[in-house]
């Protein structure tokens, strides 16, 4: 291949608050040389999501913080430009965790091979990938929602929560999604028929939620904390399931502010991020022992036209950081990827 050069995003400052374009930085590097065993990736598609802005943060949750002048974390789709390696051929296609960069190395370990005549390789990233793993992870394992039951998602048009909703849906539950916006609460109603809908900007938006839930809630999928948990917790019925998977409202909160302003939220951050009682979890505790399943299912449940996806896909490498930022601020609408090549 002609070896162009490479470019990578790493952390410039750590943020305190929300998070600024000059707390990354876009640089050129020289494009590596993959020794015996190894392989030279090429990013095609890379997932923007929430976590790295939590990452981002001084203190370990339930991983290493990101550290100043390192590569942003994150998965991506790739192909193989050169290799080196008996198992991988030039071509190939990969899902893989190289970051926020435009070629990387590898030797082979943690990488999955991906069909493109089986579904569009950029579903690796969201709907058939860990997005949409955790929200089928999050009500297998915790929420178990039953025929009838109530289901509520916050977040709801977004790669997690739209899949919650529709997965609950799917096992005969009601599904009611939070979220804002008439675009996206249309979305939610219209296309992906979601059962009620409660706009959390409105004034009176924990009335408006419980006259979507007559009947109380029985399984929160708890992603943004804050206001809406205020509004969900007088709701939950006993014996209720809250799988706690994210709490969004929370990630750009300063450190020190975040106890005084909303300890409630912060327990729950805590809860997730460690995987305490309630239940917090990172979807990778399931990954292993259930990808398979769900991988079966959720194609099955798209070739029969069952379960929709929505993908927004800005060019270049350079677009990372602004949609990090929109994302963090609602400003997103479907699974966040970033095109950084031709495939
Ligand atoms: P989304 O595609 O849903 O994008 C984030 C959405 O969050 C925004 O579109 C916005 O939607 C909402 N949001 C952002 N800021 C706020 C805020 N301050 N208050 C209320 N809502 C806000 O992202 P993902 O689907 O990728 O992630 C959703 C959640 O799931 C996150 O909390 C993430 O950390 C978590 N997650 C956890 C995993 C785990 O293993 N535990 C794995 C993957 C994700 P809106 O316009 O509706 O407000």
């Amino acid at each position: 291949m002609t070896r162009s050069s490479n470019q990578q995003v790493v952390l410039a400052a750590r943020p305190d608050g929300e998070l600024k374009l000059t707390d990354l930085r876009l640089e050129d590097v020289a494009t590596p040389t993959p020794a015996a065993g190894e392989v030279l990736l090429e990013t095609v598609y890379l997932s923007i999501d929430p976590y790295m802005r939590w990452w981002m943060r001084a203190e370990k949750s339930y991983n290493d913080p990101i550290e100043i002048d390192q590569v942003i974390v994150g998965a991506t789709v790739a192909r193989v430009r050169e290799s080196r390696h008996p198992d991988w051929q030039v071509g190939d296609w990969v899902l893989a965790f190289s970051g926020w960069t435009r070629f990387a190395m590898s030797d082979g370990s943690g990488l999955r091979r991906l069909d493109p005549a089986l579904a569009p390789p950029s579903t690796a990233l969201g709907v058939l990938g860990m997005t949409g793993f955790t929200a089928y992870a999050g009500l297998r394992n915790i929420g178990k929602p039953k025929p009838g039951e109530t289901v509520v998602v916050a977040a709801a048009s977004g790669a997690v929560g739209s899949m919650v909703g529709q997965i609950a849906r799917l096992r005969g539950a009601r599904a009611v999604g939070i979220t804002t916006g008439a675009h996206k609460l249309a979305y939610l109603k219209e296309e992906l028929h979601f059962d009620a809908v409660a706009d959390y900007n409105a004034p009176d938006f924990a009335e408006r939620l419980a006259k979507a839930c007559p009947g109380g809630i029985d399984v929160y999928f708890e992603s943004v904390g804050g206001k809406i948990w205020d509004a969900v917790l007088p709701l939950l019925n006993t014996y209720a399931r809250v799988p706690v998977c994210g709490v969004i409202s929370q990630y750009e909160k300063p450190s020190g502010a975040q106890e005084h302003q909303d300890r409630l939220a912060h327990t729950m951050a805590q809860i997730m991020g460690k995987s305490l009682t309630l239940r917090g979890f990172i979807q990778t505790e399931y990954a292993e022992r259930q990808m398979g399943d769900f991988l079966q299912e959720a194609g099955q449940w798209i070739a029969d036209g069952q379960l929709k996806y929505r993908e927004q896909i800005t060019q270049g490498l350079e677009t990372a950081p602004q949609a990090l930022i929109d994302q963090l601020k609602g400003r997103n609408f479907g699974k966040t990827i970033v095109q950084v090549s031709e495939p």
